[in-house]
């Protein structure tokens, strides 16, 4: 695969296609939440996302926006991720894919882990997207951090 392809890889598209969290969901009454908007004035991205909680589990992740494939297919991985698991589970998945993205394209995605976040390996090439992909994870990281108990 050439670096472009592996910027674009299918899951990729897939993602940025059928957005999973997409449209925001009002927090009911008593539930846990918090919120965070991001923008990234590089690529015109930007994100409003928010997190409901249940005790330590992250009942749903919600967000709006719009951007470029990168930014929304990385909010629906993330989304899809996030969703049902345990809030520390979710930071340590948060540090893995961090790590991805900071790895200039010396690592390959832990798909363990990372699960369809792994397909985005190639784009740690492209110091320039990297913001993109981490749009949504740096705002669901501020929205864990301003969640209310
Ligand atoms: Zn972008």
């Amino acid at each position: 695969m050439n670096d472009l392809d592996q910027l674009y890889q299918q899951i990729i598209l897939d993602h940025a296609k059928a957005r999973h969290g997409a449209g925001l969901l009002e927090a009911p009454q008593g539930v846990a939440h918090g919120e965070s908007m991001q923008h990234n004035p590089v690529c015109g991205d930007h994100i409003q996302l928010r997190v409901q909680l249940e005790g330590s589990l992250v009942k749903n992740v919600s967000w709006e926006g719009d951007g470029c494939s990168i930014s929304m297919a990385s909010a629906s991985v993330l989304s899809e991720l996030a969703t049902g698991i345990e809030r520390d589970e979710f930071m340590a998945i948060l540090d893995e894919f961090r790590e991805l993205m900071r790895s200039r394209g010396s690592r390959a995605g832990d798909e363990e882990i990372l699960g369809d976040g792994a397909a985005f390996a190639g784009v740690s090439k492209f110091p320039a997207r990297v913001k993109c992909a981490m749009l949504s994870w740096v705002a669901a990281e501020a929205a864990l951090l301003a969640a209310n108990e």
